[in-house]
């Protein structure tokens, strides 16, 4: 048995420590503002085991200017940040490259293969799956070229196991009759599935975790040091604390623990919206997802969530009122039945330039591990990533080689 420290309490912290006390190691989490405050908090919610298509992909060439310069686009800059974000705008078209493109996909398809096998112990814990709505996801196109467009995407996601139905804009409108009469095709991702709540899932997962011994300290730890057999976290009052190991599961603020523990990693983040339908879950079934907008609107027990949108933009806590408008326009646009949305978030995805996430032990003790990154696919993710950091704790082999998701590949 080991004393494992983890820090950060969003999906991939929660579901590493119930994969470690599964094991029967001993684990604290570290988060000063506590469960689910992160990206966790309010995201699409959709369980993506067909997501293996990155951001970074060739049609940005073709895109790129057009998304950054057009009010209507879901994907935004803000000019203020480029010349920080530059370096990692640079990478990213880098792996935009066809060959480049295609290694990503292959690497995030090979996680989401194992994908719901990672979630399974978790989702048998006490009535945790009752927040599993087993509804397949919807994604949407409202011009024939633009699903056009994406048929080189959906064959790729085909020879990468992904398996789909293309429906008309009738089979569409029987899916979900609520919907406005404007989508011409629909593809409906088979095995995918959503969450009711997602913070409500992490709350109640941790609540059963607590109750086995599971440790959370509201505290910011500053600073991780390799120590001989261990590692030395300290939190911002200065106390340093041993621990055999130590977990990096900070999302989109990781990059300062991987350089504390050997590792220059270029991460940055994506910053995404939602708003909400409080109680109009009612008006569709499934998670219902807009191709050319980047949203998702997923029916969730509060109401719908409309979620999605990229703006590169740093950590400023400054809301693009824009792209709060485009979900909220185009949401109507898609469900004329909605009214007016009653809250909004801004979120930040942890995002690598080339859309994989970091898994794997530091180069400077392999009692540090890392599990971050996960960028559009945490949730989706979060199982098989608890899988891989408790097999690394156990010198167990994981289920797949790590050496695409190593931090050491920059
Ligand atoms: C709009 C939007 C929609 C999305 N939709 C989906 C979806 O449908 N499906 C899907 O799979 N994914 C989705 N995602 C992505 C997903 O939400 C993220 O990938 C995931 O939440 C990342 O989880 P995490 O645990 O790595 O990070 P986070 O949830 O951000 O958690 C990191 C935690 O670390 C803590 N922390 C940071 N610094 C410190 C420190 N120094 N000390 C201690 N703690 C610290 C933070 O407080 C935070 O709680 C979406 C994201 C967004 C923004």
């Amino acid at each position: 048995m080991a004393e494992v420290g983890i820090v950060g309490a969003g999906f991939i912290g929660l579901a590493s420590a119930g994969w470690l006390m599964r094991d029967g190691h001993r684990v604290t989490l570290f988060d000063p503002s506590g469960v689910a405050q992160g990206a966790s908090f309010g995201n699409a919610g959709t369980f993506a085991p067909y997501g293996c298509i990155p951001v970074n992909n060739p049609s940005v060439f073709r895109d790129l200017p057009r998304f950054l310069l057009s009010s209507e686009s879901p994907f935004r800059l803000r000019w203020s940040y480029l010349p920080h974000v530059l370096p990692w705008l640079v990478r990213f078209m880098i792996n935009s490259t066809r060959r480049r493109y295609e290694a990503s996909a292959s690497a995030l398809a090979a996680l989401l293969a194992q994908a719901q096998a990672g979630y399974a112990p978790l989702l048998e814990e006490r009535d945790l799956a009752k927040f599993v709505r087993p509804r397949e996801c919807l994604y949407l196109y409202s011009s024939g070229a633009s699903f056009d467009a994406s048929r080189a995407s959906l064959n790729l996601r085909e020879q990468l196991g992904v398996s789909f139905d293309v429906l008309s804009a009738e089979e569409v409108c029987g899916l979900e009759p609520s919907l406005a009469p404007i989508f011409e095709r629909g593809v409906l991702f088979r095995d995918s599935w959503h969450f009711s709540d997602p913070q409500a899932f992490l709350l109640s997962l941790y609540d059963v975790l607590a109750a086995r011994g599971l440790e959370l300290e509201r505290k910011s730890v500053s600073a991780l040091a390799p120590a001989s057999e261990g590692v030395t976290l300290t939190t911002d009052d200065g106390a340093p604390r041993r621990f055999d190991h130590v977990v990096v599961a900070t999302g989109a603020r990781s990059a300062k623990f991987a350089a504390q523990c050997g590792n220059r990693v270029p991460l940055d983040t994506e910053r995404g919206y939602h708003v909400r339908y409080r109680g109009a879950s009612q008006l569709i079934s499934r998670p219902v997802g807009w191709a050319e907008r980047g949203f998702y609107m997923t029916p969730m027990d509060e109401g719908i969530r409309v979620a999605g949108t990229v703006e590169l933009g740093g950590f400023s806590d400054v809301r693009n009122r824009s792209l709060l408008d485009l979900l909220t326009f185009s949401s109507k646009r898609a469900l004329p039945a909605l009214q007016q949305p009653d809250s909004t978030w801004l979120g930040f995805r942890p995002t690598l330039p080339d859309g994989v996430p970091v898994l794997g032990r530091a180069s400077a003790s392999e009692r540090v591990i890392y599990a971050f990154g996960h960028q559009h696919l945490g949730l989706t993710l979060a199982g098989v990533s608890g899988r891989i950091v408790a097999d690394l704790v156990a010198r167990r082999a994981p289920p797949l080689d790590l050496t695409r998701y190593a931090a050491t590949r920059f």
